[in-house]
């Protein structure tokens, strides 16, 4: 079955890991599809053109999320190449670690506004139209890193629990024009990011969570497929963690 058939969806971060997952999962259902990348400009053409031959509209637009007036831009183009936006995911995150005493102030500024500030300008961009719609649905990458904090991510840790403040707020302010704002928290998800880390350490993570291996960009579509779709229709502010049971 079909979950999002006729919903124009855009993904910030689709061109690698999660962000591409949901794109192709989210087309498999029918939606839509305009995503954003950063830098990846060969990467996001392939997808495009693969998204496309599923018979779904599908675009790639390079736009830094962290950057308020380009996130402005952003809309302004999807608005006009898609009508319609029902679905905004806020994906797009990155990683600069290190303990606090290592950490330089510009690591902890940039990863703030890459992936708090981003949600931020996303957000303020899309809102107009969303409340002009009268529905939409915002799902918010967090992480269970923002849940829990982690030893050598306390900026990362920060903008990932912001996340979730933001969220509930965005859930409380904009309910009663039926746009719910949701905030999914991965566990450990097996990108190409993580191929690169040392097997055994990866296979000692997995052994840990209850359900034995690490999620995959699929699992975490699928969540959002279901954040996105009518079949949440009456879920708002919440953080659903989608971790294998990690935090249990
Ligand atoms: P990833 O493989 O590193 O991909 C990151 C994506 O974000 C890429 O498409 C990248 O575009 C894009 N991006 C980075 N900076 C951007 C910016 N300033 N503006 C627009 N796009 C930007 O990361 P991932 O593992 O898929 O993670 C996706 C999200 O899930 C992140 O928010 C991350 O914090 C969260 N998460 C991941 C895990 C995990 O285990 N992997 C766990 C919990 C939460 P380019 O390709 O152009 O650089």
């Amino acid at each position: 079955m079909k979950l999002l058939e006729g919903k124009n969806a855009i993904v910030t971060g689709g061109s690698r890991g999660i962000g591409r997952g949901i794109a192709k999962v989210f087309a498999a259902h029918g939606a839509n599809v305009a995503f954003t990348y950063n830098s990846s400009e060969e990467a996001a053409k392939e997808l495009e053109n693969e998204l496309s031959e599923s018979g779904i509209k599908a675009k790639g637009y390079k736009s830094n999320a962290a950057d308020f007036e380009q996130a402005q831009e952003l809309i302004k183009h999807v608005a006009e190449d898609f009508g319609a936006i029902d679905i905004l995911v806020n994906n797009a995150g990155i990683t600069k670690d290190n303990l606090l005493m290592r950490m330089s102030e510009e690591d902890f500024d940039r990863v703030i506004e890459v992936n708090l500030k981003s949600i931020f300008n996303m957000t303020k961009a899309v809102q107009r139209t969303m409340l002009k719609q009268r529905k939409g649905s915002i799902i918010n990458m967090s992480s269970v890193v923002g849940v829990k904090g982690n030893a050598g991510q306390a900026n990362y840790a920060a903008s990932k629990a912001g996340i979730i403040g933001f969220s509930k707020s965005m859930a409380l302010e904009l309910g009663s024009r039926n746009i719910r704002t949701n905030v999914i928290a991965p566990g450990f998800i097996e990108t190409e990011m993580t191929e690169k880390l040392d097997e055994k350490v990866v296979q000692g993570w997995r052994d840990n969570i209850p359900l034995k291996r690490g999620g995959t960009p699929e699992d975490i579509a699928n969540a959002c497929v279901f954040l996105g779709s009518d079949l949440s229709a009456y879920v708002t502010g919440q953080v659903l963690n989608v971790d294998g049971g990690m935090l249990t």
